[in-house]
């Protein structure tokens, strides 16, 4: 490979988890094979879920692709902070803390959620634009001796425990990792939690009254977590998410949390940026080669800021806690009917899945963010429908009750048009999708 002119900024040391989109992007650009799983040996660092979620420690992954990079012959140079001076915003004239300058053809941001590139093309932000969302959380772990007694299957499993009364709002999400513990996110609203738990007793007494399995014996880092408060979750909505320098010949793209922070407690915020830089590289792909005209770059700026209402969407579902959590906290009934419909009209290649859980849509980067968002809104009409007919033939009000034989059958039946058109549904907004992309090449 030629020497790859690609240089990667970072404000921490090399152990630092420095950004793993850009290190993605960077990968590509260096002609490693796509997709991830073929540049990472992934098996190394993830586990099976009982959906198809995968725990990969953010630290682990950086290293990897650090290493996937420095092996395809990018040059790191750490300590280096940015600030957004060092960018002339009209030649695109780079200029680093050692004094020497550069004038890429593309910057990319990966710079987090507080990024300072987002800035060259979003100039009428503020210098901190970020916000912070009205959910906070508290990191915990379950130590793997607490843990040592569950089956694999439970084990592995996607762990919620739901908050009781009079702190319903509350949950602890846990994944399990691979020494056998599980780490445990604490979610609930800043409102309400900030300032509240002061000592690490009043957290025990909290812990044992508010969850099941006596958490407040099992659970680790309880002094940390108190001692280091109720933390923050920052999220942002810039406008543009690529743009270009004056008439510089010089193109900006933003990846990862700098293009949009999510809410952590989907569990998908990696996913976004990892979609972001997929669909960037698929058309960079599409067109061969590494000599690329303003004309492809000015489409890539478009085709970036058109997916940019689907990231929005993510956001939006994130904050609403409307996805995987969603499905588990669902009632038993919703729950049952959701079962039954992807056991009927579920498939192994989700793009022939016609129900899925709503957090494998999130999940899946085949479908479009935007689009994403409309069928899992439609998938969740079919079951709030079907739940209420159920209901309706039911003689008495039983939401905890199994779905019998003839109710299931009753149930598919109901379902099968309501699926069938909302497939159709996806069909004409994958096509629609596909031709306004194709149009920003144009
Ligand atoms: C507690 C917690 C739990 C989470 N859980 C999950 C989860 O379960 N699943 C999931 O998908 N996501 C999760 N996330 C979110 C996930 O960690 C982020 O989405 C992801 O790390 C974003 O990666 P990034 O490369 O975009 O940005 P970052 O990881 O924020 O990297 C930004 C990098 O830019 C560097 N930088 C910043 N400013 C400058 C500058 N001026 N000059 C040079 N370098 C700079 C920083 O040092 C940093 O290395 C969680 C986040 C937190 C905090």
């Amino acid at each position: 490979m030629a020497a790859l002119r690609c240089v990667l900024l970072s404000d921490g040391g090399a152990s630092c988890t420095a950004c793993c989109a850009l290190c993605l992007v960077l990968c590509a650009l260096a002609n490693l094979p796509l997709p991830l799983t073929r540049v990472l040996d992934l098996r190394l660092l993830r586990q099976a879920y009982r959906e198809p979620l995968q725990s990969i420690n953010r630290n682990l992954i950086t290293i990897e692709l650090i290493k996937a990079a420095q092996a395809a012959g990018v040059a790191f140079m750490f300590d280096q902070g940015f600030s957004r001076d060092m960018v002339d915003e009209q030649t695109g004239v780079v200029t680093l803390s050692s004094g020497q300058t550069l004038q890429p053809r593309v910057l990319v941001g990966c710079d987090g959620v507080h990024s300072k590139v987002a800035k060259l093309i979003n100039p009428r932000e503020a210098e901190r634009s970020s916000r912070v969302s009205e959910w906070g959380y508290y990191e915990l772990t379950l130590p793997a001796a607490a843990t040592a007694a569950m089956s694999e299957k439970q084990f592995n499993s996607f762990h919620i425990w739901p908050g009781k009364a009079p702190h319903q709002s509350e949950f602890v999400v846990g994944l399990p990792n691979c020494d056998g513990t599980i780490t445990m996110t604490l979610f609930g609203l800043m409102d309400e939690v900030k300032g509240r738990i002061t000592t690490d007793a009043q957290m025990r007494e909290y812990l044992a009254a508010t969850y099941d399995d006596a958490l407040d014996q099992s659970t680790e880092g309880i002094s940390e977590a108190v001692s280091g408060g109720f933390q923050h979750i920052f999220l942002n909505e810039h406008e543009c998410l690529a743009g270009e320098l004056g008439d510089s010949g010089t193109f900006v793209f933003l990846f990862g949390d700098a293009a949009m922070g999510m809410e952590q407690f989907l569990g998908l915020a990696i996913n976004a940026g990892f979609e972001g830089v997929h669909r960037f590289l698929l058309h960079f792909a599409r067109e061969g080669g590494n000599s690329k005209s303003d004309q492809f770059w000015r489409g890539q700026v478009r085709a970036r800021n058109a997916l940019n209402a689907g990231v929005q969407a993510l956001q939006h579902a994130s904050h609403l806690n409307a996805a995987s959590m969603r499905d588990g906290c669902d009632d038993p009934l919703g729950k049952a009917i959701r079962a039954a419909l992807e056991g009927q009209f579920g498939r192994a290649d989700i793009d022939a899945s016609g129900f899925e859980s709503t957090h494998d849509w999130w999940s899946y980067c085949q479908v479009p963010l935007k689009i994403t968002e409309t069928v899992v809104a439609g998938q969740d009409a079919i079951v709030a429908s079907l739940k209420a007919g159920l209901l309706k033939n039911r003689e008495r009000v039983d939401m905890e009750v199994e779905i019998g034989a003839e109710e299931k059958a009753q149930l598919l039946e109901l379902a099968a048009p309501q699926v069938q058109a909302l497939v159709q549904e996806r069909a004409k907004l994958l096509e629609a999708h596909a031709a306004e992309i194709h149009a920003c090449f144009q």
